[in-house]
């Protein structure tokens, strides 16, 4: 798609101008950095400080702009409201990197958000393993970088930012001497950037699987072939929660990926753990994990569908002490969100039916577009067709190493609710 054609009828193209900058003893030409202009009317999403600008808030924007490069974001009278880059491509045109006028988007500058992104982690009592930068929430949109010690996965998941990686990279050498990191692109979201999937080393090869400590137990993360960037970090303190409960408790999970939930109630005292994963070379980790930690005497997998098991199961009447769900994002858009809703309450049905009277259920869900009150409700509905009372023990967010900020909905995916089944 032209960059034309996006904007048929509504944007003017403005002439690119120069100005004169010395460099050493001779004049220079150093090309202006291209500017956007928005629509009179500005949402309350900029307003609040959202960082992303969509093709259809914007009345005008430079000549010749380059995809992937910095432009500066005015409103209509000429305010200033941001840095960012641009991809015409792209339906979120502009992604805003700061608000500070006189920023220079340069290698510094990544530097210096890297840093402070690591003192925020450290200030909450991250050493070994944690999201250093969870995207936007950390002012670097669309970026992820998770740190499993002394090795890095690094996500770039839109144009703008994929230039940066050389610069990016730069900064964790500096700030980290990491032993390795290691580039996690086999994403489908980058084609709508018009960037390639790919994966690969960005520093010397090592070996991709390492071990990782998480709530003094250990686990082995395949950065390479695991899912997503290798491990799921958000769920760091909620794999705590369940503590108490799965104490002498015989204990199903399912969607177990390579079981970290399953090992940790193991862990905390479960009398048997049942994981079900889809995928045969989860289950294998899974296996894996338990025998690192000597629990492979309590830890059981099984390489099965567990929307079908759960059904079956349930039908049968099967019962456990505490039954755990945590199946993938059931959907990433709106047009889908009921029928995801539906998706999330047949599973917890079924899951609720599982449950021995005054045993647990552990849910979670991470559809972003799933806000925690629709998923409450949506749990309530499955209690009432199971015709089961719940008790609320606890409903959490992501680890705080995945910080919210309130409006930025993206910021605010992952649903974990204990409750009681009465
Ligand atoms: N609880 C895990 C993360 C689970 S991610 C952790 O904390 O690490 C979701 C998992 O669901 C993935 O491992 C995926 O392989 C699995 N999955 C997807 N569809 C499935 C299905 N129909 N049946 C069983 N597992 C499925």
């Amino acid at each position: 798609m032209s960059y034309k054609n996006l904007y048929t009828g509504r944007v003017a193209l403005r002439q690119g101008k120069f100005s004169l900058f010395p460099v050493g003893d001779s004049l220079t030409f150093a090309p202006m950095t291209k500017k956007v202009y928005l629509n009179k009317k500005i949402s309350r999403r900029i307003e609040g400080g959202h960082p992303w600008i969509f093709a259809n808030e914007v009345n005008m924007v430079d000549e010749d702009v380059e995809a992937g490069g910095i432009v500066e974001v005015y409103t209509h009278d000429k305010k200033f409201v941001g840095k960012g880059y641009i991809n015409p491509q792209s339906q979120i045109l502009v992604r805003l990197l700061t608000r500070d006028k006189s920023a220079t988007i340069d290698e510094s500058f990544f530097y210096g958000r890297l840093k402070e992104a690591w003192e925020y982690r450290q200030r909450l009592g991250y050493t070994e393993n944690c999201r250093l930068v969870f995207g936007e929430a950390d002012f670097l949109p669309a970026l992820i970088i998770d740190k499993f010690n002394d090795y890095f996965v690094i996500q770039t998941l839109s144009l703008g930012i994929d230039r940066w990686k050389p610069a990016i990279v730069k900064a964790l050498e500096q700030l980290f001497q990491p032993k390795g990191i290691y580039e996690r692109n086999d994403v489908p979201v980058r084609e709508l950037e018009g960037l390639p999937q790919q994966k690969g080393f960005l520093t010397a090869p090592f070996d991709t699987r390492i071990v990782i400590r998480e709530n003094g137990l250990q686990l082995q993360v395949d950065l390479e072939n695991g899912q997503k960037t290798g491990y799921f970090l958000d769920q760091h303190d909620n794999r705590r929660a369940i503590r108490h409960i799965v104490k002498g408790a015989d204990v199903l999970g399912a969607f177990c990926y390579t079981g970290s939930f399953e090992t940790h109630a193991a862990y905390y005292g479960a009398k048997s753990v049942l994981g079900l994963d889809i995928s045969e070379n989860a289950v294998l980790q899974a296996r894996h994990n338990a025998a690192l930690n000597g629990l492979e005497g309590i830890c059981r997998y099984e390489a099965v569908n567990a929307f079908d098991a759960l059904k079956q199961w349930s039908r049968e009447g099967r019962q456990y002490d505490v039954v755990m769900l945590d199946p993938p994002a059931f959907t990433k858009s709106r047009g889908t969100i009921e029928k995801a809703l539906t998706g999330y309450k047949e599973i917890n049905l079924r899951g609720m039916k599982l449950v021995k009277k005054g045993g647990f259920l552990v849910t979670s869900s991470c559809t972003n577009l799933v806000s925690p009150e629709m998923f409450l409700e949506t749990i309530q509905q499955a209690a009432k067709d199971a015709r089961r009372q719940l008790r609320q023990v606890s409903f959490q967010a992501q680890a705080s190493d995945h910080p919210i900020i309130q409006g930025w909905e993206n910021t605010n995916y992952l649903k974990f609710l204990i409750v009681q089944v009465l």
